[in-house]
């Protein structure tokens, strides 16, 4: 896709440059915005309360799913708080005290380097790999990475954020109703009804989204960070991340004006943000390249209204709205 272009890029323009390196603190503080708000993170997770299964889920995405199979089954609780970038969430030792007896785990290998670690120390047995439920996409491809540090998650191989395709997740929610049948015997029907449930729902889902993005005039969509590979992928849009998978990794000069130049050829009209990473480089790029920008939220985190289906497809609207899609 860029790669021709990713090896002969230059730095270019020198306002890009320097606003990047001012830049460089801001974004390294994007994991802390909003970290102080809403429920509590999951301390211990005991083995089971009132009958029910414990469940301990890694991220919002999977916390939601977990909850809406586990349903009055299960005690779901997340290792994520609300407003915290979860990809380089630090668990307290209560956190991974509690994956000893906690019922089951669900994450995704390569999203959280630190539950990765946790769980194949204390829970490598009670533990659902939502990437191991359906196949993965490649993680981006190199050249898009050119001059960039720090993507710890692609160790994997695979593009991390699966829940970003509603069909796959449908998949997802299809198998964990089967690993908690299978843990909890005796409440298995309701946890398969459930799943078949919450898996329609994604389904539907998946078709508002095949049928809302069927007829655009672009197909680009330039986002913070690469975690759309999965709904580009989906509905032949074409994702040009500024950061790669990990929004920690700050992009380089040379990746911005990249970005600038790709995002110029392709005529965008709108550079995306997202709720939990600073939107200034964003911002400085939409101004470059004369475009506006607006959040695609990639639900790593709970929303702050709504639920994951509502957020998705307030995703539609926006890519519909910045797509020009009839
Ligand atoms: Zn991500």
């Amino acid at each position: 896709m860029m790669s021709e272009s990713s090896r002969r890029i230059r730095i270019r323009n020198v306002s890009l440059a320097a606003s990047a390196a001012l830049l460089a603190a801001t974004t390294a503080c994007g994991a802390e915005v909003g970290s102080t708000s809403g429920d509590s993170p999951g301390g211990a997770s005991s083995a089971s309360t009132d009958g029910k299964t414990a469940v301990t889920a890694a991220m919002y995405p999977l916390q939601w799913l977990a909850e809406r199979v586990g349903g009055p089954d299960s005690a779901v609780t997340g290792l994520t708080k609300p407003g915290v970038e979860p990809h380089d969430l630090e668990l307290s030792p209560i956190q991974v005290g509690g994956l000893e007896t906690t019922g089951l785990v669900v994450y995704i290998r390569g999203v959280q380097p630190a539950v990765d670690e946790a769980v194949e120390q204390h829970a490598a047995d009670r533990a659902f790999d939502a990437a191991t439920a359906v196949t993965p996409l490649p993680a981006v491809a190199e050249e898009e990475h050119h001059g960039e540090e720090g993507h710890d998650h692609e160790e994997t191989g695979y593009d991390p954020h699966l829940w970003l395709d509603p069909a796959r997740f449908a998949t997802v929610a299809t198998k964990l109703g089967e690993r908690l049948a299978a843990a909890d015997p005796a409440h298995a029907r309701g946890y398969r009804d459930r799943a078949a449930a919450t898996a329609a729902d994604l389904t539907a889902l998946d078709r508002e989204l095949a049928k809302g993005l069927a007829t655009c005039s672009s197909d680009a969509i330039v986002t913070s960070h690469a975690a759309f590979g999965y709904l580009a992928d989906r509905y032949r849009l074409h994702q040009i991340g500024i950061s790669g998978l990990d929004p920690d990794a700050e992009p380089s000069p040379a990746r911005l004006a990249e970005v600038a130049k790709v995002a110029k050829q392709e005529k965008v009209t709108t550079i995306f943000t997202e709720t939990l990473v600073s939107p200034k480089v964003a911002e400085i790029l939409a101004q470059e390249v004369g475009a506006k920008t607006a959040v695609l939220d990639p639900v790593e985190s709970r929303p702050s209204n709504g639920d994951y289906l509502s957020a998705m497809r307030q995703n539609l609207s926006t890519l519909q709205t910045a797509l020009s899609c009839s």
